[in-house]
């Protein structure tokens, strides 16, 4: 019975793109990021499978996300960094999970050193080099360390920063963060520092330092946003057709007529839609995959359903699944008909597919 779009969560795939990601890094750690429920995978599987690959650190972007991601992991003494920091009234919580915060800004700093007071704390330290989004500056870390007693119960165990361009090797801000990240990090000598996310892991020796902290290539997003035959697709959605149906030359498919057919045309019309994670901003460059081709989306995306142009496609029938994303639909490739990225894609599948686990 196949009634339901369905989410296959391939595990051996995710273990050879980490193992990919790990040659990549030379002798670097590979720490996941696991935000987001493992970029929409589910965290708690990812993780469990990235730790029995050899991952000991992972990050999150949330407490909530830190809370169940040391649940989940139990007795495994995993390293959990929390990107968010110490956000305001949550630094009790955050030593209860066991989570090693990555400190953002000066009152984070102030937040945990005054909650460790008299003990000695572990953190991370996020240098902001030039995404200009979180991290403290430079010439803030430079004060900072001139006034040592804000750090008194702090043990600073790794510094970090965060690359704007990873994805685009020949950006001129991929040197220039490394050059400020390497004049910031010299501040803290026995802090380990990492500056790449999967971008940055492919920019060579010169980004990987102590540590590589890749995401979406694990998820089977290429580094460059473009299709990577290297890394395998983790997650594939398939939907089933539940109606295939002629369409008269001159008439059109779906809300706002939005597509008319020139000729008459055979559709299948398949159980998913932007509720599921079909972007709505598919039409009109949208497709899926199908009996070894590529199949357009025609008119709209709705709300459960779409519609697929199979003229001359025998083997489309009813309760036949259709790849929306997969090994022969990659997500970059999905993503990029949609006017938006591997990220947003993945991350946006909804619950209502049924997930399938695939592999140890
Ligand atoms: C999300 C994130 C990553 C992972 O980035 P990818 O592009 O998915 O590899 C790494 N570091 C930080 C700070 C992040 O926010």
């Amino acid at each position: 019975m196949t009634e339901a779009s369905r989410l296959t969560l391939d595990l051996d795939a995710l273990a050879s793109n980490h193992a990919l990601l790990r040659a990549a890094a030379g002798g670097a750690e590979i720490a996941p990021a696991v935000k987001a429920d493992g970029y929409g995978l589910g965290a708690a599987l990812v993780a469990g499978r990235l730790w029995d690959e050899g991952a000991r650190s992972f990050y999150v972007a949330r407490l909530s996300e830190g809370v169940a991601l040391r649940r989940s992991l139990g007795d495994r003494a995993a390293t959990i960094y929390l990107l968010d920091g110490v956000t305001p009234g949550a630094a009790p919580a955050i030593e209860a999970a066991g989570l090693t915060p990555v400190l953002n800004s000066l009152p984070q700093i102030e937040a945990w050193n005054s909650h460790a007071r008299g003990r000695v704390l572990d953190a991370a330290l996020h240098i902001d080099t030039g995404m200009n989004r979180l991290g403290l500056r430079p010439e803030e870390a430079a004060v900072l360390v001139g006034a040592m007693d804000r750090l008194k119960f702090l043990n600073i165990t790794l510094v970090i920063s965060h690359l704007a361009c990873a994805g685009e090797p020949d950006h001129p801000l991929n040197a220039r963060q490394r050059a400020r990240f390497v004049e910031a990090a010299a501040l803290f000598p026995d802090a380990r520092r990492s500056l790449a996310n999967s971008g940055g892991t492919f920019l060579g020796e010169a980004f990987r330092f102590d540590q590589c902290r890749p995401g979406i290539s694990l998820y089977g997003g290429g580094p460059r946003d473009v299709p990577d035959t290297r890394i395998k697709a983790v997650a594939t959605l398939e939907a089933p057709i539940l109606q295939a149906r002629v369409v008269p030359r001159g008439e059109s498919i779906g809300y706002g007529a939005a597509f008319t057919a020139q000729d008459t045309t055979r559709v299948a019309i398949l159980a998913a839609g932007y509720a599921d994670g079909v972007p709505r901003a598919a039409h009109p460059r949208g497709s899926v995959w199908f009996d070894g081709a590529r199949r357009p989306m025609l008119g709209r995306v709705s709300m459960d359903l779409i519609a697929v142009d199979i003229t001359d496609c025998d083997a489309a029938r009813p309760g036949a699944l259709m790849q929306i994303i997969g090994p022969d639909l990659p997500v970059d490739e999905a993503a990029a008909a949609a006017g938006t990225t591997s990220y947003e894609l993945l991350t946006r599948i909804a619950p209502r597919a049924r997930r399938v686990i695939k592999g140890g």
